[in-house]
């Protein structure tokens, strides 16, 4: 397969390591854990929609566009690595953050992704939670229009069939850096939300006849809504392709919404574990709203017996790690109360 017949721009810094988790792997006593470093990524901190906006920003350059506007709720990662982007091409960006959570104290209003869009000089208006925001971006870039710019829309999330492609690529990418060390892996797993990410990869992984099964660990919809999604996305994304839809079955794409919690970006007691975890025994961050509940997902898969032992699993770490600036007070260290 050769996603060079797509146009992309290259700003992200790949290979992203692929590595093992030694000491977590020795502390649960399961299989052997592996870390595939997209939170390293390159730009502003690093995170997956930097693969996606490879091929994105691509596209709006190519369409003629001057102004980049996207969406996603208020410590969107997406949004951060989005304003980036656009700052290194020279594009203007509008982003519109909707306040899904409902926190309004100083960290999560202004520090972490919030702090950083602004030093990127992305303009940030907030909408209320539940609104339409494809409507909202639509009637911004007509207004961008009638002032005479070439608005560019990018979805929340990065999360159509091109932006999928640069999952499609992490995919061959991560099978290749397996084959060179000769590492059989035997699950990928990675929290899924927009779905860009787990179509890409899933599409990746079934194009190559690669039999690494791909697991989304939700942090937002009910199981059967995120397979959907993920589902829908991976045949549009297979359709703009040239390829068989026929390549991914509705069985190929698992998700598991057990570790969601109350809802979108609010803590639970095994995020925080996660958190922790990985903080103290490998030096590596994760996040509170994402990859912090993917790899508690993790960890709880591990202690159920999910996994043989020997088995090799391979957490894809999708980043946002400065969202912890956000959410200072959930760890319950000394002096944070
Ligand atoms: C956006 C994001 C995800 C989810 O990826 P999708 O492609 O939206 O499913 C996971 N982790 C982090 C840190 C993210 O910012």
């Amino acid at each position: 397969m050769h996603l060079s017949r797509f146009p992309r721009l290259h700003f992200a810094h790949l290979p992203t390591p692929l590595e093992p988790l030694e000491r977590i792997s020795k502390h649960l006593d399961g299989p052997n854990l592996w870390i595939k470093r997209d939170d390293c990524t390159g730009l502003s901190s690093g995170g997956n929609k930097t693969r996606k906006l490879e091929f994105l920003m691509a596209e709006a350059i190519e369409q003629g566009a001057d102004t980049i506007i996207t969406q996603g709720a208020t410590q969107s990662n997406h949004a951060r690595q989005t304003c980036a982007a656009a700052a290194r091409l020279g594009q203007e960006c509008h982003i519109l953050l909707e306040d899904r959570t409902g926190y309004h104290d100083e960290a999560y209003a202004h520090n972490g992704n919030v702090l950083l869009d602004q030093l990127h000089g992305g303009s940030i208006s907030l909408r209320p939670a539940d609104s339409d925001m494809n409507a909202e971006m639509e009637h911004l870039a007509q207004q961008l229009r009638d002032d005479g710019k070439k608005p560019y829309v990018i979805p929340g999330g990065g999360s159509n069939e091109t932006g999928a492609l640069g999952y499609v690529n992490a995919a061959f990418e991560l099978t290749h850096q397996a084959n060179e060390r000769s590492l059989q892996i035997d699950h990928l797993l990675h929290a899924t939300g927009s779905a860009g990410t787990q179509a890409g990869l899933v599409v990746g992984m079934q194009a190559m006849n690669s039999g690494i099964p791909v697991y989304g660990v939700g942090v937002n919809a009910a199981k059967q809504q995120q397979e959907e999604k993920v589902f829908d996305l991976a045949q549009r994304t297979l359709d703009f392709m040239d390829l068989s839809q026929g390549l991914v079955a509705r069985e190929d794409v698992v998700a598991n919404s057990d570790y969601v919690g109350e809802g979108y970006g609010l803590p639970t007691d095994s995020m925080v574990e996660a958190v922790k975890m990985l903080a103290s025994f490998e030096g590596i961050l994760l996040d509170p709203v994402y990859a912090g509940k993917g790899f508690a997902g993790l960890i709880d898969l591990v202690r159920k017996g999910h996994f043989k032992k020997g088995e090799n699993v391979v957490f894809l770490h999708t980043g946002g790690s400065v969202s912890l600036f956000a959410y200072p007070k959930i760890f319950d260290l000394p002096g944070y109360s």
